[in-house]
Protein backbone atom coordinates (compact mmCIF):
# COMPACT_ATOMS: atom_id res chain seq x y z
CA UNK A 1 0.00 0.00 0.00
CA UNK A 2 0.87 3.26 -0.56
CA UNK A 3 2.00 4.33 3.26
CA UNK A 4 4.45 1.16 2.98
CA UNK A 5 7.54 2.66 2.55
CA UNK A 6 9.68 -0.32 4.78
CA UNK A 7 12.87 -0.05 4.98
CA UNK A 8 12.85 3.98 5.20
CA UNK A 9 10.67 5.58 8.04
CA UNK A 10 7.84 8.22 8.50
CA UNK A 11 8.61 10.04 11.32
CA UNK A 12 5.54 12.78 12.36
CA UNK A 13 6.64 14.43 15.79
CA UNK A 14 6.02 17.87 15.74
CA UNK A 15 9.35 19.88 15.84
CA UNK A 16 9.98 23.77 15.05
CA UNK A 17 13.10 23.58 12.56
CA UNK A 18 14.61 25.34 9.45
CA UNK A 19 15.33 23.90 6.45
CA UNK A 20 18.52 22.64 5.21
CA UNK A 21 19.96 23.52 1.48
CA UNK A 22 19.47 19.64 0.95
CA UNK A 23 15.95 19.20 2.43
CA UNK A 24 12.51 18.65 -0.25
CA UNK A 25 9.99 21.21 -0.34
CA UNK A 26 6.19 21.45 -1.39
CA UNK A 27 4.81 24.00 -3.06
CA UNK A 28 0.64 23.62 -3.41
CA UNK A 29 -1.47 25.41 -5.75
CA UNK A 30 -5.17 23.59 -5.27
CA UNK A 31 -4.40 20.18 -6.57
CA UNK A 32 -1.13 21.13 -8.52
CA UNK A 33 2.30 20.93 -6.99
CA UNK A 34 5.25 22.55 -8.06
CA UNK A 35 8.11 20.40 -9.69
CA UNK A 36 11.37 20.38 -11.29
CA UNK A 37 11.56 19.05 -15.27
CA UNK A 38 14.66 17.26 -15.82
CA UNK A 39 14.61 14.98 -18.81
CA UNK A 40 10.90 14.07 -19.07
CA UNK A 41 11.23 13.38 -15.90
CA UNK A 42 9.30 15.45 -12.62
CA UNK A 43 11.63 15.87 -9.28
CA UNK A 44 10.45 17.17 -6.36
CA UNK A 45 12.32 20.66 -5.84
CA UNK A 46 14.93 20.88 -3.28
CA UNK A 47 15.68 23.85 -0.94
CA UNK A 48 19.27 24.51 -3.06
CA UNK A 49 16.98 25.02 -6.49
CA UNK A 50 14.84 27.55 -4.84
CA UNK A 51 16.96 29.50 -2.86
CA UNK A 52 18.80 31.40 -5.74
CA UNK A 53 15.13 32.81 -6.85
CA UNK A 54 13.77 33.35 -3.26
CA UNK A 55 16.43 34.19 -0.51
CA UNK A 56 13.92 34.32 2.04
CA UNK A 57 12.28 31.02 1.41
CA UNK A 58 12.75 29.44 5.02
CA UNK A 59 10.13 32.30 6.23
CA UNK A 60 7.51 30.57 4.31
CA UNK A 61 8.39 26.93 5.27
CA UNK A 62 6.76 25.23 7.92
CA UNK A 63 8.58 21.60 8.76
CA UNK A 64 5.85 18.87 8.40
CA UNK A 65 7.43 15.23 8.69
CA UNK A 66 10.69 13.40 8.13
CA UNK A 67 11.53 10.17 6.21
CA UNK A 68 14.90 8.53 7.22
CA UNK A 69 17.15 11.89 7.65
CA UNK A 70 15.11 13.56 4.78
CA UNK A 71 13.21 16.65 6.27
CA UNK A 72 9.89 17.72 4.29
CA UNK A 73 8.80 21.68 4.27
CA UNK A 74 5.40 23.12 3.24
CA UNK A 75 6.07 26.53 1.55
CA UNK A 76 3.27 28.70 1.53
CA UNK A 77 4.06 31.29 -1.36
CA UNK A 78 0.92 32.93 -2.04
CA UNK A 79 2.05 36.45 -0.33
CA UNK A 80 5.42 36.12 -2.02
CA UNK A 81 4.55 37.03 -5.67
CA UNK A 82 7.07 34.44 -7.07
CA UNK A 83 7.84 34.08 -10.90
CA UNK A 84 8.32 30.63 -11.55
CA UNK A 85 12.22 30.25 -13.15
CA UNK A 86 11.84 27.81 -16.41
CA UNK A 87 12.56 24.50 -15.88
CA UNK A 88 9.48 24.26 -13.30
CA UNK A 89 5.72 23.39 -13.60
CA UNK A 90 2.71 22.90 -11.86
CA UNK A 91 1.85 19.70 -12.12
CA UNK A 92 -1.73 17.77 -10.61
CA UNK A 93 -1.04 16.05 -7.64
CA UNK A 94 -2.07 12.87 -9.74
CA UNK A 95 1.39 12.62 -10.52
CA UNK A 96 2.07 11.49 -6.73
CA UNK A 97 0.66 7.81 -8.01
CA UNK A 98 3.80 6.99 -9.94
CA UNK A 99 6.44 9.39 -8.86
CA UNK A 100 10.18 7.51 -8.01
CA UNK A 101 10.89 6.72 -5.65
CA UNK A 102 7.97 5.20 -3.88
CA UNK A 103 8.66 6.83 -0.51
CA UNK A 104 8.13 10.03 -2.07
CA UNK A 105 4.40 9.08 -3.37
CA UNK A 106 3.54 8.68 0.54
CA UNK A 107 5.68 12.02 1.16
CA UNK A 108 3.50 13.74 -1.43
CA UNK A 109 -0.27 13.09 -0.74
CA UNK A 110 0.40 13.59 3.20
CA UNK A 111 2.20 16.67 2.15
CA UNK A 112 -1.28 17.39 0.23
CA UNK A 113 -3.61 16.54 2.86
CA UNK A 114 -1.41 18.73 5.65
CA UNK A 115 -1.01 22.12 2.67
CA UNK A 116 -5.29 21.53 2.68
CA UNK A 117 -6.01 21.81 6.14
CA UNK A 118 -3.70 24.56 7.15
CA UNK A 119 -5.63 26.83 4.45
CA UNK A 120 -9.16 25.32 5.50
CA UNK A 121 -7.77 26.50 9.56
CA UNK A 122 -6.85 30.30 8.60
CA UNK A 123 -9.56 31.38 10.49
CA UNK A 124 -11.12 30.26 13.38
CA UNK A 125 -14.32 28.23 13.33
CA UNK A 126 -15.21 29.48 16.47
CA UNK A 127 -15.07 33.28 16.58
CA UNK A 128 -13.75 33.74 12.91
CA UNK A 129 -10.23 35.28 14.21
CA UNK A 130 -7.33 34.00 12.08
CA UNK A 131 -5.31 31.27 13.53
CA UNK A 132 -2.11 30.75 14.25
CA UNK A 133 0.68 27.76 14.44
CA UNK A 134 0.77 26.04 17.88
CA UNK A 135 4.40 25.94 18.77
CA UNK A 136 4.15 22.48 20.87
CA UNK A 137 1.64 20.19 18.42
CA UNK A 138 0.56 20.23 15.59
CA UNK A 139 -2.01 22.00 15.54
CA UNK A 140 -3.70 25.79 15.55
CA UNK A 141 -4.74 28.07 17.84
CA UNK A 142 -7.21 30.94 17.90
CA UNK A 143 -5.40 33.66 20.16
CA UNK A 144 -8.80 35.07 20.55
CA UNK A 145 -10.84 32.67 22.14
CA UNK A 146 -8.46 29.75 22.38
CA UNK A 147 -9.79 27.42 20.12
CA UNK A 148 -7.75 24.47 19.35
CA UNK A 149 -8.02 23.11 15.52
CA UNK A 150 -6.34 19.63 14.49
CA UNK A 151 -5.21 18.05 11.22
CA UNK A 152 -8.65 16.59 10.10
CA UNK A 153 -8.99 13.00 9.55
CA UNK A 154 -12.27 11.23 8.45
CA UNK A 155 -12.73 7.46 9.54
CA UNK A 156 -14.11 5.65 7.12
CA UNK A 157 -14.78 1.56 6.65
CA UNK A 158 -13.90 -0.78 3.54
CA UNK A 159 -15.73 -4.08 4.11
CA UNK A 160 -15.18 -7.07 1.09
CA UNK A 161 -18.49 -9.23 1.72
CA UNK A 162 -17.60 -12.82 0.88
CA UNK A 163 -20.00 -16.10 1.22
CA UNK A 164 -17.42 -19.14 1.05
CA UNK A 165 -17.21 -18.87 -2.67
CA UNK A 166 -18.32 -15.41 -3.96
CA UNK A 167 -16.87 -11.54 -3.33
CA UNK A 168 -19.34 -8.67 -3.66
CA UNK A 169 -18.15 -5.52 -5.68
CA UNK A 170 -20.06 -2.74 -6.28
CA UNK A 171 -19.48 -0.01 -9.20
CA UNK A 172 -20.72 3.51 -8.58
CA UNK A 173 -20.97 6.08 -11.68
CA UNK A 174 -18.45 8.22 -11.43
CA UNK A 175 -15.26 5.54 -11.23
CA UNK A 176 -15.04 2.57 -14.19
CA UNK A 177 -13.70 -0.45 -12.20
CA UNK A 178 -15.51 -2.53 -9.34
CA UNK A 179 -14.72 -1.79 -6.04
CA UNK A 180 -15.56 -2.87 -2.49
CA UNK A 181 -18.47 -0.95 -0.24
CA UNK A 182 -16.96 1.77 1.94
CA UNK A 183 -18.22 4.26 3.79
CA UNK A 184 -17.50 7.26 6.19
CA UNK A 185 -17.93 6.64 9.94
CA UNK A 186 -21.03 8.20 11.02
CA UNK A 187 -21.27 10.00 14.90
CA UNK A 188 -21.98 7.62 17.92
CA UNK A 189 -20.86 3.81 15.66
CA UNK A 190 -18.25 1.57 15.90
CA UNK A 191 -16.76 0.59 13.42
CA UNK A 192 -18.63 -2.63 12.86
CA UNK A 193 -21.46 -0.75 13.35
CA UNK A 194 -21.03 1.49 10.41
CA UNK A 195 -19.83 -2.16 8.47
CA UNK A 196 -23.69 -3.01 8.88
CA UNK A 197 -25.05 -0.14 8.16
CA UNK A 198 -23.19 0.56 5.20
CA UNK A 199 -23.61 -2.49 3.63
CA UNK A 200 -27.86 -2.56 4.33
CA UNK A 201 -27.96 0.95 3.05
CA UNK A 202 -25.52 0.15 -0.38
CA UNK A 203 -26.78 -3.23 -1.22
CA UNK A 204 -29.18 -4.80 1.24
CA UNK A 205 -27.44 -7.45 2.78
CA UNK A 206 -26.69 -8.68 6.44
CA UNK A 207 -23.28 -9.74 7.63
CA UNK A 208 -21.94 -11.63 10.10
CA UNK A 209 -18.14 -12.84 11.60
CA UNK A 210 -16.94 -9.00 10.76
CA UNK A 211 -12.93 -9.32 11.17
CA UNK A 212 -10.29 -6.34 11.08
CA UNK A 213 -7.90 -6.45 8.77
CA UNK A 214 -5.52 -3.27 8.39
CA UNK A 215 -5.80 0.58 8.33
CA UNK A 216 -4.77 3.05 5.35
CA UNK A 217 -4.08 6.75 5.65
CA UNK A 218 -5.82 7.54 2.48
CA UNK A 219 -4.57 11.27 2.30
CA UNK A 220 -6.44 11.84 -0.87
CA UNK A 221 -9.54 12.64 0.85
CA UNK A 222 -8.21 12.91 4.60
CA UNK A 223 -9.67 9.77 5.42
CA UNK A 224 -8.37 6.75 7.49
CA UNK A 225 -9.57 3.40 6.12
CA UNK A 226 -10.43 0.92 8.30
CA UNK A 227 -10.39 -2.26 6.30
CA UNK A 228 -12.88 -5.30 7.21
CA UNK A 229 -14.06 -8.65 6.07
CA UNK A 230 -17.39 -10.28 6.88
CA UNK A 231 -19.49 -13.25 5.48
CA UNK A 232 -23.01 -12.82 4.07
CA UNK A 233 -25.77 -13.62 6.55
CA UNK A 234 -28.21 -15.60 5.26
CA UNK A 235 -30.38 -13.52 1.82
CA UNK A 236 -27.79 -13.06 -1.09
CA UNK A 237 -29.51 -10.66 -2.90
CA UNK A 238 -28.50 -7.81 -3.78
CA UNK A 239 -30.62 -4.90 -3.95
CA UNK A 240 -29.17 -1.49 -5.00
CA UNK A 241 -30.46 0.88 -2.14
CA UNK A 242 -27.77 4.02 -2.49
CA UNK A 243 -28.30 6.28 -6.03
CA UNK A 244 -24.68 6.73 -6.54
CA UNK A 245 -23.82 2.83 -6.86
CA UNK A 246 -24.61 1.96 -10.57
CA UNK A 247 -24.10 -2.18 -10.14
CA UNK A 248 -23.29 -4.42 -7.29
CA UNK A 249 -22.49 -8.08 -8.00
CA UNK A 250 -21.18 -11.28 -6.70
CA UNK A 251 -17.92 -12.23 -8.57
CA UNK A 252 -17.05 -15.92 -8.17
CA UNK A 253 -13.11 -16.24 -6.20
CA UNK A 254 -11.95 -17.22 -10.16
CA UNK A 255 -13.15 -13.93 -11.77
CA UNK A 256 -11.83 -11.17 -9.62
CA UNK A 257 -9.70 -9.36 -11.40
CA UNK A 258 -5.67 -9.49 -10.64
CA UNK A 259 -5.14 -5.91 -8.58
CA UNK A 260 -4.15 -2.96 -11.11
CA UNK A 261 -1.76 -1.38 -8.30
CA UNK A 262 -0.55 -2.31 -4.92
CA UNK A 263 -1.16 1.51 -3.70
CA UNK A 264 -5.02 1.14 -2.06
CA UNK A 265 -6.10 -1.56 0.94
CA UNK A 266 -8.93 -2.05 -1.36
CA UNK A 267 -6.51 -3.40 -4.10
CA UNK A 268 -4.91 -5.02 -1.38
CA UNK A 269 -8.11 -6.85 -0.06
CA UNK A 270 -9.59 -7.83 -3.34
CA UNK A 271 -5.99 -9.79 -4.10
CA UNK A 272 -6.35 -11.10 -0.48
CA UNK A 273 -10.16 -12.90 -1.47
CA UNK A 274 -8.86 -13.88 -4.83
CA UNK A 275 -6.17 -15.81 -3.62
CA UNK A 276 -8.26 -17.15 -1.06
CA UNK A 277 -6.17 -15.94 2.09
CA UNK A 278 -9.22 -13.87 3.50
CA UNK A 279 -10.02 -17.03 5.90
CA UNK A 280 -7.38 -16.87 7.46
CA UNK A 281 -7.87 -13.09 8.82
CA UNK A 282 -9.61 -13.91 12.41
CA UNK A 283 -11.43 -12.06 15.15
CA UNK A 284 -8.27 -11.14 17.79
ZN1 LIG B 1 -11.54 31.90 18.10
Amino acid sequence: MIQDIAPHRFNNAFKIQTPLYSDHFFIFRGNQVLVKKQGGENLLPLFSDITPYWPEVSDAARYIFSIDKENFFLVDESQANIVLPSGYALENIALFRTLEPQYLRFAGITAHQLYLWYEQSAFCGRCGQPMTDSTIERARVCPECGYINYPRISPAIIVAITDGQRLLMAKNSSYKHFALIAGFVEFGETFEDTVRREIYEEVGLRVKNIRYYKSQPWAFSGTEMVGFFADLDGDDTVTLRDHELQEARWFAYDEIPPSVDHLSIAQEMIEVVRQRRHTLVKNS
